[in-house]
């Protein structure tokens, strides 16, 4: 592990367990410092902040009185959100690729600087799980159309960059998401792995498979997940299927890297506070309180070439109460999903909805053998329940299931069944159970 790396660990070792005041003092400090910076060197921000004062960057909590950036804002700027005198000491600036899995795809640069941070929180959520980086990693992620397929995959050394940088590790499999679950079981089987990392639907699709089929993974001691909601239905499907198995969920940005994730001891998020400062606010931009659900702002506190001022990733989370762990990183309970995933009631109000109690849909659908399911609504009264099924339903399990969503979703919506060969996953790999294709403010 080279020099400053080693540095910024023993500080984020520290800095984890520091009295709330003093992070956020520091957070302060460095926001303070990012603006000052946005401010006389990046185009956008000179006219984006025109009627903010420029004293402001000095002011307590500064970033409140900020209007929020959006990925519009971000597109829309194209370079001219780059800095124009980037600190030598961040040394070079490079693209940290966006995939767009919202559909519009951004473009942000950082530097040696901001890399450091983004791989040092990296390296701090394999410490807090003490894994064992001589083991086997096998990783089910989206991939380059016909790379990678299971059950052969593609095999490397190490677990790759970035973390062989910094640690000798055995060796990883890389298996494209694209792969149908059958060939993903007989990978993990092929190659036995200690740790799988991949997509909360991507697992309950395995963990189905296996306890359909009774298939043990013999070496298999963690999941991890990341890139999707990890619900509570998903996590108990999850430990079902694999009782001594730990899991641990991390949220994560490609814009902004590792924004938090799972304490080792509770369930809590931990966000990484000494490279992101984060916010949730109401709908009208107000800061939401412990356990009210509320848009994520995002601040990259160390990325000077394309600074990020409470930009708005498109996600919803809640914050939790202090953890008991003992660690002051601020906690999120929940991460409730993205806009999209949120229903639009006929009179305007959004929500996250409860799409019922998967042991009833299953009681609903006996003998049909019901695979998945995706809810889309198309307009405020319409919703359409995509299943993929072994044989159709009779018309008086249609008329329940129709039934059980009304109730579920809290309205009587005009719900219309589709069976379909498959879901076809997002942009990149992922999977949503629900989706609107309503468009509301
Ligand atoms: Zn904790």
């Amino acid at each position: 592990m080279n020099q400053s790396m080693q540095v910024l660990q023993s500080i984020l070792e520290q800095s984890q367990w520091a009295a709330p005041e003093e992070i956020c003092r520091k957070q302060i400090s460095h926001i303070q410092r990012l603006l000052h910076h946005a401010y006389e060197t990046v185009p956008f921000y000179k006219n984006f902040y025109a009627d903010i004062p420029r004293d402001i960057t000095q002011k307590d909590n500064p970033i409140v009185a900020l209007p929020i950036l959006t990925r519009d804002h971000i597109q829309a700027a194209g370079t001219n959100l780059t800095s124009l005198k980037i600190p030598d000491s961040h040394g070079i600036c490079y693209p940290l690729e966006t995939s767009g899995s919202t559909g519009k795809a951004v473009k942000v640069l950082g530097t040696d600087f901001t890399r450091l941070f983004y791989d040092a929180v990296m390296l701090r959520e394999h410490t807090w799980h003490s894994r064992d980086f001589t083991k086997t990693l096998l990783s089910i992620r989206w991939g380059k159309r016909d790379f990678a397929y299971a059950p052969i995959g593609h095999k490397q050394s190490t677990w790759g960059p970035p973390i062989n940088q910094y640690k000798t590790t055995g060796p990883s499999v890389f298996i494209n998401v694209a792969s149908d679950t059958r060939s993903q079981i007989d990978a993990i089987l092929l190659y036995d792995p200690h740790y799988i990392i991949s997509y909360p639907s991507q697992f309950a699709a395995l963990a189905e498979f296996c306890l359909t089929n009774s298939i043990h993974f013999s070496s298999l001691e963690e999941i991890r997940t990341t890139g999707e909601m990890l619900s509570e239905d998903y996590t108990n499907l999850l430990k079902q299927a694999w009782p001594n198995v730990k899991i641990s969920d991390i949220y994560s940005t490609e814009e902004v890297g590792n924004v938090a994730q799972q304490c080792p001891e509770y369930r809590n998020y931990h966000i990484n506070a000494e490279n992101i400062y984060l916010e949730i606010v109401d709908s009208n931009n107000l800061p939401c309180h412990i356990g009210q659900p509320g848009k994520v702002l995002l601040t990259s506190l160390m990325n000077y070439a394309t600074p990020l001022i409470r930009y708005e990733i498109g996600d919803y989370a809640e914050f939790g109460e202090p953890c008991k762990c003992g660690r002051q990183l601020p906690v999120i309970r929940k991460i409730l999903g993205r806009k999209r995933n949120r229903l639009i009631l006929p009179n305007g109000e959004s929500r996250f909805p409860y799409l019922g109690d998967r042991e009833e849909i299953k009681h609903i659908t006996v003998d049909a053998a019901m695979r998945k399911f995706q809810l889309v609504q198309h307009t405020l009264y319409d919703i359409e329940y995509r299943i993929v099924i072994k044989k159709p339903l009779t018309l008086f399990q249609e008329e329940e299931l129709k039934k059980f969503f009304q109730r579920s979703l809290g309205h009587h919506f005009n719900v219309t069944i589709r069976y379909v060969d498959q879901i076809p996953l997002g942009p990149t790999g992922k999977h949503e159970e629900f989706i609107s294709l309503v468009s509301i403010q």
